[in-house]
């Protein structure tokens, strides 16, 4: 299964995209954490990048395809990956299937997870995340057993930089003008499947198992 997973930020990708390769035993990938490890760390590229993300704009595409075409030819997707946040325009797009065209593999299916842009900017403001192993709550839909800290191992839960109304917004615009043309690239390609995400997590989890069984 070699898949990705598109959708408006606080659409609910790495949510589901936790599901999925549980299921299908595949590595995650997603750029926006590989960007926060790199800030984290205080690598070069973390400190280019955060300028971008704490703008809501994308970072540049050079310093993300760099680390994409290295994670896709890591020994552990051979049997497949789930990519989450990336490609994010149509440049990063045509550059994925150059690199997929390189290495002999093509992508199996696209969701595609709609959401009302209205209820986007609530979710990722009640977002809440775990700095030590990266799950994701959200204090209205998914709260974890006890307040303001992680179920896997107690750290304190913290509000990401960039889910600021402010910045979802922006976040939102950038989506709807530079990601949404995958839509119809992905359709033209005769991989993309919708899914309605304002639903439950779980029924989400459900429809998108539906369409990846198809
Ligand atoms: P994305 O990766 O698309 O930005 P997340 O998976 O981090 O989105 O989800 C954004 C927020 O919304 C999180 O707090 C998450 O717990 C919550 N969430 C995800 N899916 C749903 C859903 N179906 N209904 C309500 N809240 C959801
Ligand atoms: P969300 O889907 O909730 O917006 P992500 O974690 O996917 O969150 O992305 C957070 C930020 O990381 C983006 O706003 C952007 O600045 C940066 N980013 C992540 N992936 C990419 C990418 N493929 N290309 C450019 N910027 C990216």
């Amino acid at each position: 299964m070699r898949l990705v997973i598109l959708g408006p930020p606080g659409a609910g990708k790495g949510t589901q995209a936790n599901e999925i390769v549980e299921r299908y035993n595949i590595p995650h990938i997603s750029t926006g954490d590989i960007l926060r490890e790199n800030i984290k760390k205080g690598t070069d590229l973390g400190l280019e990048a955060k300028k971008y993300m704490d703008q809501g704009n994308l970072v540049p595409d050079t310093l993300v395809l760099d680390l994409i075409q290295e994670r896709i030819s890591r020994a552990d997707t051979k049997d497949g990956f789930l990519l989450d946040g990336f490609p994010r325009n149509v440049s990063q797009a045509t550059s994925l299937d150059a690199e997929l065209d390189k290495l002999g593999i093509k992508l199996d299916k696209v969701i595609n997870i709609i959401v009302d842009p209205k209820k986007l900017i609530a979710r990722a403001t009640s977002r809440r995340v775990c700095p030590t192993c990266g799950e994701t709550y959200n204090i209205v839909a998914k709260p974890p057993k006890v307040e303001g800290k992680c179920d896997k191992d107690g750290s304190d839960l913290i509000i990401r930089s960039d889910d600021t109304e402010e910045t979802v917004s922006r976040r939102i615009e950038v989506y709807t003008e530079q990601t949404s043309p995958l839509i119809d690239y992905y359709k033209a390609q005769g991989t993309l499947f919708d899914v309605d995400g304002s639903q439950s997590i779980e029924q989400v989890t459900e429809d998108i198992f539906k369409g990846l069984n198809k």
